[in-house]
Protein backbone atom coordinates (compact mmCIF):
# COMPACT_ATOMS: atom_id res chain seq x y z
CA UNK A 1 0.00 0.00 0.00
CA UNK A 2 3.02 2.28 0.85
CA UNK A 3 4.30 1.56 -2.15
CA UNK A 4 1.28 2.37 -4.09
CA UNK A 5 1.15 5.34 -2.32
CA UNK A 6 4.95 6.47 -3.20
CA UNK A 7 3.89 5.38 -6.55
CA UNK A 8 1.15 7.37 -7.06
CA UNK A 9 3.00 10.69 -5.47
CA UNK A 10 5.82 10.16 -8.07
CA UNK A 11 3.31 10.10 -11.10
CA UNK A 12 1.64 13.20 -9.70
CA UNK A 13 4.87 14.98 -9.62
CA UNK A 14 5.54 13.92 -12.87
CA UNK A 15 2.94 14.41 -14.20
CA UNK A 16 3.07 18.15 -12.67
CA UNK A 17 6.51 18.59 -14.02
CA UNK A 18 5.32 17.50 -17.80
CA UNK A 19 1.70 20.12 -17.70
CA UNK A 20 4.84 23.21 -16.71
CA UNK A 21 7.03 22.57 -19.23
CA UNK A 22 4.10 22.06 -22.37
CA UNK A 23 3.15 25.47 -21.07
CA UNK A 24 6.56 26.63 -21.30
CA UNK A 25 9.59 24.74 -22.85
CA UNK A 26 12.54 26.21 -23.12
CA UNK A 27 14.41 25.53 -26.42
CA UNK A 28 18.04 25.92 -27.28
CA UNK A 29 19.03 26.50 -30.43
CA UNK A 30 22.29 24.82 -31.62
CA UNK A 31 24.32 23.84 -34.35
CA UNK A 32 26.61 20.66 -34.05
CA UNK A 33 28.75 20.01 -37.33
CA UNK A 34 31.32 23.44 -38.34
CA UNK A 35 34.66 23.48 -39.61
CA UNK A 36 36.96 26.37 -39.04
CA UNK A 37 40.57 26.55 -40.35
CA UNK A 38 41.76 23.67 -37.30
CA UNK A 39 40.86 21.30 -40.08
CA UNK A 40 39.46 22.43 -43.83
CA UNK A 41 37.13 25.48 -43.06
CA UNK A 42 38.20 29.01 -44.15
CA UNK A 43 37.68 30.87 -41.31
CA UNK A 44 38.97 31.76 -37.33
CA UNK A 45 37.12 29.85 -35.11
CA UNK A 46 36.01 32.94 -32.85
CA UNK A 47 34.68 34.87 -36.07
CA UNK A 48 32.56 31.72 -36.58
CA UNK A 49 31.33 31.58 -33.12
CA UNK A 50 29.98 35.15 -33.90
CA UNK A 51 28.59 34.61 -36.37
CA UNK A 52 26.29 32.25 -34.76
CA UNK A 53 25.71 34.59 -31.78
CA UNK A 54 24.68 37.30 -34.00
CA UNK A 55 22.13 35.42 -35.28
CA UNK A 56 20.40 34.18 -31.73
CA UNK A 57 21.81 30.30 -31.71
CA UNK A 58 22.63 29.44 -27.89
CA UNK A 59 25.22 26.98 -28.44
CA UNK A 60 27.79 25.63 -31.12
CA UNK A 61 29.61 22.95 -31.58
CA UNK A 62 33.54 23.16 -33.87
CA UNK A 63 33.65 20.10 -34.88
CA UNK A 64 36.98 19.55 -37.13
CA UNK A 65 38.28 16.71 -38.94
CA UNK A 66 39.76 14.56 -36.19
CA UNK A 67 41.48 17.60 -34.19
CA UNK A 68 40.00 19.30 -31.41
CA UNK A 69 40.76 23.85 -30.88
CA UNK A 70 44.03 22.69 -28.70
CA UNK A 71 48.12 23.37 -28.74
CA UNK A 72 49.97 25.57 -30.79
CA UNK A 73 48.69 25.54 -34.42
CA UNK A 74 50.66 28.34 -36.78
CA UNK A 75 48.63 28.86 -40.37
CA UNK A 76 50.69 30.74 -42.78
CA UNK A 77 49.19 33.82 -44.29
CA UNK A 78 49.22 32.20 -47.64
CA UNK A 79 47.05 29.24 -46.39
CA UNK A 80 44.18 31.39 -44.73
CA UNK A 81 44.76 34.13 -48.00
CA UNK A 82 43.68 31.22 -50.31
CA UNK A 83 41.09 29.60 -48.35
CA UNK A 84 39.51 33.22 -46.89
CA UNK A 85 40.38 35.72 -48.96
CA UNK A 86 42.96 38.79 -49.07
CA UNK A 87 41.34 40.23 -46.70
CA UNK A 88 40.42 37.30 -43.80
CA UNK A 89 43.08 38.20 -41.29
CA UNK A 90 41.95 42.29 -41.62
CA UNK A 91 38.47 41.14 -41.30
CA UNK A 92 39.93 38.44 -38.01
CA UNK A 93 41.67 41.96 -36.58
CA UNK A 94 38.62 44.47 -37.43
CA UNK A 95 36.52 41.92 -35.54
CA UNK A 96 38.69 41.03 -32.61
CA UNK A 97 41.38 43.84 -32.21
CA UNK A 98 45.32 43.60 -32.86
CA UNK A 99 46.12 42.97 -29.28
CA UNK A 100 43.75 39.63 -29.30
CA UNK A 101 45.66 38.60 -33.17
CA UNK A 102 48.60 36.89 -32.72
CA UNK A 103 50.47 36.83 -35.31
CA UNK A 104 54.37 36.16 -36.32
CA UNK A 105 56.60 37.25 -39.27
CA UNK A 106 56.51 40.52 -41.90
CA UNK A 107 53.41 41.07 -43.23
CA UNK A 108 54.06 40.36 -47.24
CA UNK A 109 56.61 37.90 -46.48
CA UNK A 110 56.32 33.73 -46.70
CA UNK A 111 56.83 33.61 -42.68
CA UNK A 112 54.02 35.71 -41.87
CA UNK A 113 51.10 33.30 -40.18
CA UNK A 114 48.47 33.65 -37.66
CA UNK A 115 48.01 31.46 -34.38
CA UNK A 116 44.79 29.64 -33.73
CA UNK A 117 42.92 30.56 -30.65
CA UNK A 118 42.14 27.50 -28.69
CA UNK A 119 38.67 26.84 -27.22
CA UNK A 120 39.76 27.44 -23.74
CA UNK A 121 41.82 30.92 -24.83
CA UNK A 122 38.68 32.22 -27.20
CA UNK A 123 35.76 30.73 -25.40
CA UNK A 124 35.68 33.81 -22.95
CA UNK A 125 35.15 36.23 -26.12
CA UNK A 126 32.02 34.86 -26.92
CA UNK A 127 30.34 32.77 -24.52
CA UNK A 128 27.68 34.43 -22.15
CA UNK A 129 26.34 33.11 -19.06
CA UNK A 130 23.24 31.58 -20.19
CA UNK A 131 22.93 33.09 -23.89
CA UNK A 132 25.73 31.47 -25.96
CA UNK A 133 28.01 28.17 -25.24
CA UNK A 134 30.43 26.52 -26.70
CA UNK A 135 30.47 22.87 -26.98
CA UNK A 136 33.57 21.28 -27.76
CA UNK A 137 33.70 18.56 -30.56
CA UNK A 138 35.58 16.40 -32.91
CA UNK A 139 34.21 14.66 -36.64
CA UNK A 140 35.84 11.65 -36.03
CA UNK A 141 36.69 11.20 -39.99
CA UNK A 142 37.38 7.80 -40.87
CA UNK A 143 37.24 5.44 -43.92
CA UNK A 144 36.38 1.91 -44.74
CA UNK A 145 35.14 -0.11 -47.58
CA UNK A 146 36.38 2.81 -50.05
CA UNK A 147 33.69 5.54 -48.37
CA UNK A 148 33.70 8.20 -45.56
CA UNK A 149 32.58 6.98 -42.23
CA UNK A 150 32.26 10.29 -40.03
CA UNK A 151 30.68 10.55 -36.96
CA UNK A 152 30.61 13.98 -34.74
CA UNK A 153 31.45 13.74 -30.78
CA UNK A 154 29.71 16.22 -29.08
CA UNK A 155 31.17 17.08 -25.78
CA UNK A 156 34.16 14.85 -26.31
CA UNK A 157 36.73 15.81 -23.69
CA UNK A 158 39.92 14.24 -25.41
CA UNK A 159 40.63 13.56 -29.14
CA UNK A 160 39.57 10.49 -30.42
CA UNK A 161 41.42 9.24 -33.92
CA UNK A 162 39.65 7.33 -35.99
CA UNK A 163 39.42 3.56 -34.96
CA UNK A 164 38.92 2.29 -38.38
CA UNK A 165 37.61 -1.60 -39.32
CA UNK A 166 37.16 -3.90 -41.62
CA UNK A 167 33.38 -2.55 -42.63
CA UNK A 168 31.71 0.32 -42.24
CA UNK A 169 29.76 -1.47 -39.93
CA UNK A 170 32.94 -1.83 -37.81
CA UNK A 171 34.16 0.98 -37.95
CA UNK A 172 31.35 2.84 -36.94
CA UNK A 173 31.01 0.56 -33.77
CA UNK A 174 34.81 0.68 -33.38
CA UNK A 175 34.46 4.55 -32.76
CA UNK A 176 31.18 4.07 -31.19
CA UNK A 177 33.52 1.96 -28.40
CA UNK A 178 36.47 3.96 -27.95
CA UNK A 179 33.44 7.31 -27.32
CA UNK A 180 31.87 4.95 -25.00
CA UNK A 181 34.84 4.16 -23.01
CA UNK A 182 36.06 7.95 -22.71
CA UNK A 183 32.64 8.69 -21.57
CA UNK A 184 32.80 6.05 -19.30
CA UNK A 185 36.20 7.01 -17.91
CA UNK A 186 35.20 10.89 -17.81
CA UNK A 187 32.22 10.75 -16.45
CA UNK A 188 30.72 12.83 -19.29
CA UNK A 189 28.18 12.57 -21.62
CA UNK A 190 29.08 12.48 -25.50
CA UNK A 191 26.95 12.12 -28.57
CA UNK A 192 28.59 10.17 -31.79
CA UNK A 193 26.12 10.97 -34.28
CA UNK A 194 26.94 9.46 -38.20
CA UNK A 195 26.86 12.01 -39.95
CA UNK A 196 25.74 12.34 -43.78
CA UNK A 197 25.23 8.84 -44.84
CA UNK A 198 25.01 9.68 -48.40
CA UNK A 199 28.55 11.29 -48.52
CA UNK A 200 30.52 9.31 -51.66
CA UNK A 201 27.06 6.86 -50.68
CA UNK A 202 29.39 5.19 -48.37
CA UNK A 203 26.84 4.16 -45.50
CA UNK A 204 23.89 2.07 -46.12
CA UNK A 205 20.41 2.04 -44.34
CA UNK A 206 21.56 -1.48 -43.57
CA UNK A 207 25.11 -0.50 -41.90
CA UNK A 208 23.00 2.44 -39.78
CA UNK A 209 19.96 -0.26 -38.82
CA UNK A 210 22.56 -2.89 -38.11
CA UNK A 211 24.91 -1.11 -35.57
CA UNK A 212 22.82 -0.49 -32.81
CA UNK A 213 24.80 1.28 -30.02
CA UNK A 214 24.39 4.21 -33.16
CA UNK A 215 21.16 6.03 -31.89
CA UNK A 216 21.50 9.47 -34.02
CA UNK A 217 22.32 10.20 -38.02
CA UNK A 218 22.19 13.45 -39.83
CA UNK A 219 18.28 13.28 -41.69
CA UNK A 220 19.83 17.05 -43.41
CA UNK A 221 23.57 18.16 -43.77
CA UNK A 222 23.71 22.10 -45.21
CA UNK A 223 26.98 20.93 -47.52
CA UNK A 224 25.96 20.43 -50.58
CA UNK A 225 28.03 18.00 -51.68
CA UNK A 226 26.47 14.74 -49.68
CA UNK A 227 23.37 13.92 -51.52
CA UNK A 228 20.97 14.66 -49.29
CA UNK A 229 18.31 13.83 -51.31
CA UNK A 230 19.84 11.13 -52.80
CA UNK A 231 19.38 9.91 -56.64
CA UNK A 232 17.64 7.75 -59.14
CA UNK A 233 20.21 4.97 -57.40
CA UNK A 234 20.14 6.00 -53.85
CA UNK A 235 17.65 6.53 -51.36
CA UNK A 236 17.38 10.09 -49.81
CA UNK A 237 18.86 10.47 -45.97
CA UNK A 238 15.38 10.92 -44.56
CA UNK A 239 14.21 7.47 -46.88
CA UNK A 240 17.59 5.78 -45.15
CA UNK A 241 16.11 7.07 -41.81
CA UNK A 242 12.85 5.50 -42.14
CA UNK A 243 14.24 2.16 -43.28
CA UNK A 244 17.15 1.64 -41.10
CA UNK A 245 14.35 2.44 -38.19
CA UNK A 246 12.13 -0.31 -39.51
CA UNK A 247 14.58 -2.64 -39.72
CA UNK A 248 15.51 -1.51 -36.21
CA UNK A 249 12.10 -2.32 -34.53
CA UNK A 250 10.87 -5.36 -37.04
CA UNK A 251 13.99 -7.42 -37.08
CA UNK A 252 16.21 -6.01 -34.42
CA UNK A 253 14.38 -5.42 -31.91
CA UNK A 254 16.07 -1.89 -31.38
CA UNK A 255 15.44 1.24 -30.59
CA UNK A 256 14.67 3.86 -33.63
CA UNK A 257 17.74 6.43 -34.66
CA UNK A 258 17.35 10.15 -33.44
CA UNK A 259 17.42 12.64 -36.78
CA UNK A 260 19.93 15.26 -36.22
CA UNK A 261 19.77 18.54 -38.63
CA UNK A 262 23.34 20.42 -39.04
CA UNK A 263 25.19 22.90 -41.38
CA UNK A 264 28.08 20.85 -41.82
CA UNK A 265 29.82 24.63 -42.88
CA UNK A 266 33.02 25.22 -44.01
CA UNK A 267 33.01 28.38 -46.20
CA UNK A 268 32.18 31.90 -44.26
CA UNK A 269 32.84 34.59 -46.53
CA UNK A 270 29.22 35.02 -48.43
CA UNK A 271 31.03 32.29 -51.00
CA UNK A 272 31.55 29.05 -51.42
CA UNK A 273 28.98 26.08 -51.21
CA UNK A 274 28.88 24.88 -48.11
CA UNK A 275 27.42 27.95 -45.53
CA UNK A 276 26.39 28.56 -42.64
CA UNK A 277 22.71 28.78 -41.28
CA UNK A 278 20.88 26.18 -43.35
CA UNK A 279 19.96 23.57 -40.34
CA UNK A 280 20.25 23.11 -36.49
CA UNK A 281 18.86 21.28 -33.74
CA UNK A 282 16.83 22.93 -30.78
CA UNK A 283 17.29 21.21 -27.33
CA UNK A 284 14.41 20.99 -24.92
CA UNK A 285 16.69 21.98 -21.46
CA UNK A 286 16.42 24.42 -19.01
CA UNK A 287 20.40 24.90 -18.34
CA UNK A 288 22.38 26.38 -20.90
CA UNK A 289 25.56 24.12 -19.95
CA UNK A 290 27.24 21.49 -22.29
CA UNK A 291 26.45 17.79 -20.14
CA UNK A 292 22.64 19.18 -19.63
CA UNK A 293 22.33 19.73 -23.77
CA UNK A 294 24.64 16.57 -24.54
CA UNK A 295 21.80 14.53 -22.39
CA UNK A 296 19.08 16.09 -23.94
CA UNK A 297 20.24 14.92 -27.19
CA UNK A 298 20.71 11.62 -26.14
CA UNK A 299 17.40 11.29 -24.40
CA UNK A 300 15.73 12.43 -27.84
CA UNK A 301 14.33 15.75 -26.51
CA UNK A 302 14.72 17.74 -29.58
CA UNK A 303 14.03 18.01 -33.36
CA UNK A 304 15.81 19.27 -36.09
CA UNK A 305 15.06 22.29 -38.33
CA UNK A 306 15.74 24.12 -41.46
CA UNK A 307 13.54 27.07 -41.09
CA UNK A 308 10.67 26.07 -38.94
CA UNK A 309 10.09 26.64 -35.36
CA UNK A 310 7.90 24.81 -33.00
CA UNK A 311 6.36 26.02 -30.08
CA UNK A 312 5.97 22.69 -28.73
CA UNK A 313 5.99 18.55 -29.65
CA UNK A 314 4.42 16.27 -26.89
CA UNK A 315 3.86 12.51 -27.47
CA UNK A 316 1.11 11.88 -24.98
CA UNK A 317 1.95 8.02 -24.07
CA UNK A 318 -1.09 7.42 -22.15
CA UNK A 319 -3.77 9.35 -24.67
CA UNK A 320 -1.47 7.75 -27.46
CA UNK A 321 -0.81 11.28 -29.64
CA UNK A 322 1.90 13.01 -30.95
CA UNK A 323 1.02 16.80 -31.07
CA UNK A 324 3.20 19.96 -32.98
CA UNK A 325 2.48 23.08 -32.35
CA UNK A 326 4.12 25.67 -34.94
CA UNK A 327 5.30 28.84 -33.93
CA UNK A 328 3.98 30.86 -37.01
CA UNK A 329 5.45 33.65 -39.30
CA UNK A 330 3.23 35.97 -40.65
CA UNK A 331 2.28 35.56 -43.87
CA UNK A 332 3.37 31.82 -44.10
CA UNK A 333 1.22 28.78 -44.08
CA UNK A 334 2.26 24.99 -42.47
CA UNK A 335 1.45 21.59 -43.83
CA UNK A 336 2.46 18.71 -41.21
CA UNK A 337 2.88 15.41 -42.65
CA UNK A 338 3.13 12.51 -39.94
CA UNK A 339 5.26 9.94 -41.10
CA UNK A 340 5.84 6.46 -40.11
CA UNK A 341 5.63 2.72 -40.93
CA UNK A 342 2.86 0.41 -40.00
CA UNK A 343 3.43 -2.95 -38.02
CA UNK A 344 2.05 -5.03 -41.40
CA UNK A 345 5.45 -3.78 -43.20
CA UNK A 346 6.69 -5.83 -45.95
CA UNK A 347 10.52 -5.79 -45.42
CA UNK A 348 11.38 -7.55 -47.84
CA UNK A 349 14.21 -5.97 -50.02
CA UNK A 350 15.79 -5.96 -53.65
CA UNK A 351 19.69 -5.12 -54.27
CA UNK A 352 20.50 -2.19 -56.62
CA UNK A 353 22.26 -3.63 -59.74
CA UNK A 354 24.98 -2.33 -61.41
CA UNK A 355 25.54 -2.78 -65.26
CA UNK A 356 26.35 -6.42 -64.74
CA UNK A 357 24.00 -7.72 -62.77
CA UNK A 358 26.06 -7.67 -59.61
CA UNK A 359 24.37 -6.19 -56.73
CA UNK A 360 25.64 -2.86 -55.66
CA UNK A 361 26.52 -1.66 -51.61
CA UNK A 362 23.78 0.74 -51.78
CA UNK A 363 20.72 1.04 -49.71
CA UNK A 364 18.22 -1.82 -51.30
CA UNK A 365 14.80 -1.14 -52.14
CA UNK A 366 12.13 -1.84 -50.13
CA UNK A 367 8.28 -1.21 -49.73
CA UNK A 368 6.75 2.41 -50.34
CA UNK A 369 4.84 1.51 -47.12
CA UNK A 370 8.10 1.96 -44.83
CA UNK A 371 8.24 5.73 -43.74
CA UNK A 372 4.60 6.37 -45.58
CA UNK A 373 2.03 9.30 -45.06
CA UNK A 374 -0.01 8.03 -42.36
CA UNK A 375 -1.95 12.02 -41.47
CA UNK A 376 -1.32 15.35 -42.49
CA UNK A 377 -3.22 18.56 -41.19
CA UNK A 378 -2.67 22.17 -42.04
CA UNK A 379 -2.27 24.93 -39.68
CA UNK A 380 -0.02 25.77 -36.42
CA UNK A 381 -1.48 22.94 -34.11
CA UNK A 382 -1.11 19.30 -35.55
CA UNK A 383 -2.46 15.80 -33.47
CA UNK A 384 -1.57 12.28 -35.24
CA UNK A 385 -4.15 10.09 -33.32
CA UNK A 386 -2.54 6.36 -32.96
CA UNK A 387 -4.63 3.91 -33.92
CA UNK A 388 -2.34 1.06 -32.60
CA UNK A 389 -1.18 -0.75 -35.83
CA UNK A 390 1.97 2.06 -36.20
CA UNK A 391 5.63 0.86 -35.26
CA UNK A 392 6.17 4.74 -35.08
CA UNK A 393 5.38 8.31 -36.30
CA UNK A 394 6.91 11.34 -36.96
CA UNK A 395 5.87 14.34 -37.74
CA UNK A 396 7.41 16.60 -40.81
CA UNK A 397 6.47 20.47 -40.91
CA UNK A 398 6.64 21.79 -44.02
CA UNK A 399 6.46 25.87 -44.73
CA UNK A 400 5.23 28.10 -47.84
CA UNK A 401 8.64 29.93 -47.33
CA UNK A 402 11.67 29.16 -49.61
CA UNK A 403 14.59 28.15 -47.61
CA UNK A 404 16.69 31.52 -47.70
CA UNK A 405 19.64 29.07 -48.61
CA UNK A 406 18.30 26.36 -50.52
CA UNK A 407 20.75 23.02 -51.38
CA UNK A 408 17.54 21.21 -53.14
CA UNK A 409 15.18 21.99 -55.74
CA UNK A 410 12.51 23.83 -54.35
CA UNK A 411 13.33 23.12 -50.93
CA UNK A 412 10.88 24.67 -47.98
CA UNK A 413 12.07 25.43 -44.50
CA UNK A 414 10.98 22.57 -42.57
CA UNK A 415 11.47 21.02 -39.03
CA UNK A 416 11.73 17.11 -38.41
CA UNK A 417 10.42 15.91 -35.32
CA UNK A 418 11.62 11.94 -33.47
CA UNK A 419 10.00 8.71 -33.87
CA UNK A 420 7.54 7.97 -31.01
CA UNK A 421 5.43 5.64 -29.68
CA UNK A 422 7.15 2.65 -30.79
CA UNK A 423 8.50 2.18 -27.01
CA UNK A 424 5.08 0.27 -26.12
ZN1 LIG B 1 32.13 14.79 -42.87
ZN1 LIG C 1 31.90 17.90 -41.54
Amino acid sequence: MLLKKIGLIVAIAFVCTSALRAEDPRWLKGNIHTHSFWSDGNQFPEMIAQWYVDRGYQFLALSDHNILSKGDKWMPYATLAKRGGEDVVAKYIAAFGKDWVTTRGKPGTADYSVRLKTLEEFRSKVETTDKFLMIQSEEISDRSQGGPVHMNATNIQELIPPVGGATVREAMTNNLRAVAEQAKRTGKPIVLHLNHPNFGYAVTAEDIASVVMERYVEIYNGHPGVNVGGDDEHASMEEIWDIANTIRLVQLGAAPLFGVGTDDSHHYHGRGSSRPGRSWVMVRCDDLDADAVTTKIQEGDFYSSSGVTLRDVQYDAKKKTLTVGIKPQSGVTYKTLFIGTLKSVDLSAKPRLDKNGKPRRTTHIYSKDIGKVLGESEGVDATYEFTGDELYVRAVVTSSKAHSDPTLPNQAEQAWTQPVGWKN
